[in-house]
């Protein structure tokens, strides 16, 4: 079952999930993600030994009839958790249901989604981290054994009814590991942590939007989005939209090398890849904490920033560039952070780093 083949919402084909629980709708992105989403291992760039581990898993649980193990997948936002479980329920040949953690609100909401998986269908729970305590004991159940008890009535006449689930997968999204209970990492038979793509990816990653979206593209052009992304193929993608419409308006449309760094440098991306926000954090943590360390909430605050959304989307990549370190006492910007952004390293401090 191709996904790209598909209508953009699985759910859709059989009648339908709560929609509060899809993950992308909330971004606006979904309609666009959908048309550049790979639809099988041979178009999902990178990621080798994952890829090829879940081709074995596949392979196997094909051969056996069986579900596919539970998977979790771990990384920041855009590095591709839904487009791979897109891709198991595509190779395995099953539905795939797609809801997320927070939005699985009661036991009942848990239950009606499982009691509408196929058998080997795949259920995807992304920020899975955020489910309440209650679902989440009875999702491990429901893992284990494949049944969901039901308590009918209350106190002494209360009666446990179990109810039989068909064997599925369940796919987990977290982008904080750290979060996640013991008891709930025991029971994924694969965890699998998602890295920052490589440029050399991330340029092939665009290359081929470029040539599902009937963009003209420079290798030298790809190579520039690319150094810039983040490492993440989701801004990849973005930016590629953002620089053929520079080209479009200022250029011939093609987005080559100059209509690259021209609509880089006009959305303040800089050299490495950073945007507003990312230097915004660096230069709070230098200018007015002299560097850290810092407490993560005393920088929340300053930058009118949730914590979660520092710590989820951007601390984990200025940690992968040395620019931020974490310690016991707090964040502290590291001497290339000050290089960077063209501040004197400071002197007569013990600095850490
Ligand atoms: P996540 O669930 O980790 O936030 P997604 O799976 O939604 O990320 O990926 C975001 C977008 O990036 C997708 O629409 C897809 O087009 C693209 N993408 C992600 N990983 C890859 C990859 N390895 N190869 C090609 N495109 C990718």
């Amino acid at each position: 079952m191709p996904v790209d083949a598909t209508p953009p919402d699985p759910e859709a084909q059989r009648g339908g999930a709560p929609r509060e629980l899809d993950p992308l709708e909330h971004q606006g992105e979904r309609a666009r993600e959908v048309s550049l989403r790979p639809g099988c291992f041979d178009d999902f760039i990178g990621q080798e030994r994952i890829k090829d581990n879940l081709r074995i898993a596949v392979q196997a649980a094909k051969l056996r009839g069986d579900p596919l193990p539970h998977v979790l997948l771990c990384g920041p936002p855009g590095l591709g958790k839904t487009t791979l479980s897109m891709i198991l329920a595509a190779e395995r040949g099953v539905s795939l249901h797609l809801a997320s953690g927070p939005a699985i609100e009661h036991k009942g909401q848990l239950a009606a989604l499982l009691t509408r998986l196929e058998p080997c269908d795949v259920l995807f729970i992304d920020e899975i981290h955020r489910l309440t305590a209650v679902v989440e004991e009875n999702l491990y159940t429901a893992v284990e054994d494949f049944r969901i008890d039901i308590v009918n009535g209350e106190g002494a006449y209360a009666q446990t009814l179990q109810l039989p689930l068909h064997p599925f997968t369940l796919v987990g999204a977290t982008t904080r590991t750290a979060l996640l209970t013991n008891p709930m990492r025991s029971r994924f038979g694969y965890d699998a942590r998602l890295d920052y793509y490589p440029p050399e990816h991330l340029a092939q990653i665009v290359t081929r939007s470029a040539a599902r979206l009937g963009v003209a593209i420079s290798p030298e052009g790809a190579e520039e989005l690319a150094r810039r992304a983040r490492g993440t193929p989701r801004i990849v993608n973005r930016l590629l939209h953002r620089a053929r419409d520079f080209a479009t308006v200022l250029g011939d449309g093609r987005v080559d090398g100059a209509s690259a760094r021209e609509a880089l440098d006009r959305l303040d991306i800089d050299a490495i890849g950073l945007d507003e926000m990312d230097r915004r954090y660096l230069t709070t943590l230098i200018d007015f904490y002299g560097g850290g360390p810092v407490g993560i909430e005393t920088l929340a605050a300053a930058l009118s920033e949730p914590r979660d959304t520092l710590e989820d989307v951007y601390e984990p990549y200025l940690l992968q560039q040395g620019l931020l370190a974490r310690t016991a006492r707090g964040r502290v910007a590291t001497e290339r952070a000050f290089d960077h952004l063209g501040r004197p390293q400071p002197r007569g401090q013990a600095r850490l780093l």
